[in-house]
């Protein structure tokens, strides 16, 4: 029977929730806060502020890397027809930069999975032949099932897992913690190794295309948000910008309806929540909460931020997309030049992260832009010849949930106790880290629940 579905959060995971339930004949209508869709992957046109450069640049809030193993994401934008706008590498490679030893890539050859990431590894410079040989221990997770791994690493943080797994402490900070930082969002002594294992099993156990990175080719607003809007409203959809959700009602053990921050009451037959659990924690009575394990779990739950360091210049300083920064307080380097189609040429716009930023929180915008130019002069001495035309600097606090060992027990399934409630977010239970992927997936989970309801 076909059903009216009121979703709370217009980013990535109500979008997906709403996209498929539309397509089967639901009745979806989309309460989102802000002005636009897209949540925390979305993209404005930069202009001028306090700065003579009026760039009308595309600018992603945080850039955002996509992986080959991004199925979910990849089907849902083939729904909407945007897939061909990711640019996905034709071979797996990672550029990193030593300010000793310059440029290294780990660069994985056409060969069959996992042996084309023990190859490139063998040949990536900057680590000992035993250093290599013990990374390949690690790879011993690659088969294993969900339940071993969870049995195996599930008390684990990454740095203790690393450590049992006899890699050196070079090793760990040369590679292991780069990888785990950018893909969990978290330092490897507090982040879950079950979600790095998961990322190796994802990323590097299936096909040799599902270790490739991939960027988007138009900012992240224009890849998907108008496109999932429309889809929804020719299917009879609605979508509410600049509405706010601000409690849930409940009678008889069901969610009765949302009540609005203008006061409204607005009802369904089904509702999905697809905001962060933070906004969530908002929307419960305390009641609830209190006696009910499943809302109670992950009320401690704690962000984790990511600093996005945008910085114009009036030449080109380096011809690389992306690379990793070594022993650096940055930890990736993009070049938006070669990353946005339509990014003009007559200047270089690169974009420096810092992941799991706990430590530069209450770091001053300039602290932050001298700290960006004093690591890229370490790497690309030539950058200092050229002139600094722009700076931006973008720190998403709740960028992500910390993604530790508890939190990591009590991500809560999209199926609530509540039987016409679901939950929605990249925070629930995926089994994912906290990236568009699983905000996708979990978007996914709840139309199939609706369908079966
Ligand atoms: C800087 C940065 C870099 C990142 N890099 C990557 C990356 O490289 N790769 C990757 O895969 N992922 C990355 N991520 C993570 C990715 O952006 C998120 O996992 C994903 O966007 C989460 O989508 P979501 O739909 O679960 O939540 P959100 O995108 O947070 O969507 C929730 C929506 O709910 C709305 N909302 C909140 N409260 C209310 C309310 N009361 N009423 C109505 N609406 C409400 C919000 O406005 C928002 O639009 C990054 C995130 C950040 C911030």
């Amino acid at each position: 029977m076909k059903k009216h579905v009121l979703i709370i959060g217009g980013g990535f995971a109500g979008l997906a929730a709403g996209v498929y339930l539309a397509e089967v004949g639901h009745k979806v209508e989309i309460l989102e806060r802000r002005a636009f869709l897209g949540g925390r992957a979305y993209s404005f046109l930069d202009s001028s502020g306090a700065w003579d450069l009026d760039s009308r640049d595309v600018i992603d809030n945080g850039q955002h890397l996509f992986m080959g193993c991004y199925y979910e994401t990849f089907k849902f934008l083939k729904k909407l027809g945007t897939d061909h706008l990711i640019k996905l590498q034709s071979q797996p490679r990672v550029d990193f930069l030593d300010s000793e030893l310059g440029k290294l890539s780990l660069n994985c050859p056409s060969l069959p999975p996992p042996l084309h990431l023990a190859i490139g590894l063998m040949r990536l410079k900057g680590l000992s032949l035993i250093e290599k040989l013990n990374t390949l221990r690690v790879g011993t997770v690659l088969n294993l099932s969900q339940e071993k791994l969870e049995k195996q690493l599930g008390q684990l943080t990454v740095k203790e897992w690393l450590v049992k797994a006899g890699q050196s402490e070079r090793v760990q900070t040369r590679f292991w913690d780069m990888l785990s930082v950018a893909t969990l969002n978290e330092e490897p002594d507090v982040a879950a190794a079950t979600l790095l294992a998961k990322v190796l099993q994802q990323g590097f156990g299936g096909s040799r295309t599902d270790s490739c990175m991939a960027v988007s080719s138009v900012g992240l607003s224009e890849l998907y948000t108008e496109q999932a809007r429309s889809f929804i409203e020719e299917r009879d959809g609605k979508i509410s910008l600049r509405t706010s959700a601000k409690r849930l009602l409940f009678a008889d053990g069901i969610c009765t309806g949302i009540e609005l921050a203008n006061g409204e009451t607005v009802k369904a037959d089904i509702y999905i929540s697809a905001v962060p659990y933070f906004a969530l924690r908002q929307f419960l009575p305390e009641k609830l909460v209190s006696s009910n394990q499943y809302f109670a779990a992950w009320q401690s739950f704690k962000s984790s931020p990511i600093i996005s360091i945008y910085l114009w210049f009036d030449q080109a300083i380096t011809d690389l997309q992306f690379a990793g920064l070594l022993n650096a307080r940055l930890q990736w380097l993009f070049n938006k030049n070669l990353i946005i189609s339509s990014s003009k040429r007559d200047r270089q716009l690169l974009t420096f992260v810092i992941s799991a930023a706990h430590k530069f929180q209450n770091f001053s915008k300039q602290q932050l832009i001298d700290i960006a130019l004093e690591d890229l002069y370490k790497f690309i001495p030539a950058a200092k010849n050229a002139k600094l035309l722009k700076s931006l600097v973008i720190k998403e606090q709740h960028a992500t949930h910390s993604a530790t060992v508890e939190s990591e027990k009590h991500r809560p399934e999209q199926k609530s106790p509540i039987k016409n409630l679901l939950l929605a977010g990249d925070w629930t239970k995926t089994g994912l880290p906290a990236t568009i992927e699983g905000a996708v997936l979990s978007g996914r989970i709840c139309a199939d629940i609706v369908n079966h309801l």
